[in-house]
């Protein structure tokens, strides 16, 4: 059996272009694989083709050229859509425009209800979903009285409740404030942790990218930079190269080392920074 959830072949996506009519791609011969049970972040800046390989992720965009595969089952044969979808379920960035009911726990049971799942079993999903993403007590709230943290882990909960293999989430926390931000990170992270569902996460915050197994880092259409935090941070000049920032104290280790002071440069978390400074002679 293949350790790969998702896997991108070679994958090219043009489109003609509103303003000039010309031809023009949005991604450029991509390869990038997702393995089951990782946490992977996607990162780049607006416009560098980040949503567009996410839609890839599920069959809502086919490639122009090359294949997507999502559990070996290639995105171009229109039988396997059904089961891609209910394999890789995807969360976006509004979360107004992902709620279908007047009632939390309606909305959590939509999706199960279109897989056409038997009425106690929906049920059972919807209550362990709500539990899984902290929103138990407010099943039988109105989604839009919520905040827009709380709202996408509703979203998130709906995607639990048809049971994937994999949770894609394109910018979900781009539209909520700090706080909100914080909620949904932590919940995507313990999905992934306690449960072993694979996360692709679609953003352009490098400290949530800093929680990730492994980053992709994304340009003008092209995957440019692939592996740990550690790894694609401490590449502080070609981050900045592509308008990406480092976080503080990484750039901070990088500034010490310039100057002549040596030090981790793989520093990504302030704890790490204070050890590093603490063993200096
Ligand atoms: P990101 O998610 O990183 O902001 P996108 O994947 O949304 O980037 O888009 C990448 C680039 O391709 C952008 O410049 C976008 O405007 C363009 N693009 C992608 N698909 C289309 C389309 N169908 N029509 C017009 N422009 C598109």
């Amino acid at each position: 059996m293949s350790n790969e959830m998702i896997r991108c072949e070679n994958v090219s996506f043009k489109y003609t272009s509103h303003e000039d009519g010309e031809i023009k791609y949005a991604l450029k011969d991509i390869n990038l694989s997702v393995k089951k049970g990782e946490f992977l972040v996607v990162l780049g800046h607006n416009g560098s083709g980040k949503s567009t390989v996410a839609k890839h992720m599920n069959a809502l965009l086919i490639p122009s050229d090359g294949n997507v595969y999502v559990d070996e089952l290639n995105t171009r044969d229109e039988d396997n859509v059904w089961d891609i979808r209910s394999k890789a379920g995807m969360v976006f960035q509004n979360p107004d425009n992902q709620m279908v009911a007047t009632i939390v726990e309606d909305d959590v049971a939509f999706g199960p209800e279109n897989l056409g799942i038997d009425p106690l079993e929906i049920r059972k999903r919807v209550d362990e979903s709500l539990e899984k993403v902290g929103m138990s007590e407010y099943k039988r709230h109105a989604p839009h009285l919520l905040s827009g943290g709380q709202k996408q882990r509703v979203a998130i909960a709906g995607i639990l409740a048809m049971q994937p293999d994999c949770i894609i989430l394109d910018e979900p926390t781009a539209m909520l404030d700090p706080s909100g931000r914080k909620e949904v990170i932590k919940n995507i992270k313990e999905i992934n942790k306690e449960y072993g569902i694979s996360i692709v996460l679609i953003t352009h915050y490098m400290d949530e990218a800093a929680e990730a197994d492994r980053i992709v880092v994304v340009d003008d259409g092209k995957a440019i930079m692939e592996g740990t935090p550690k790894k694609i941070f401490s590449n502080v000049e070609k981050m900045k190269e592509v308008g990406l920032d480092v976080p503080q104290v990484t750039e901070l280790s990088y500034e010490l080392n310039k100057a002549g002071i040596s030090i981790d440069r793989e520093i990504i978390n302030v704890d790490e920074m204070v050890d590093a400074l603490c063993q200096l002679k």
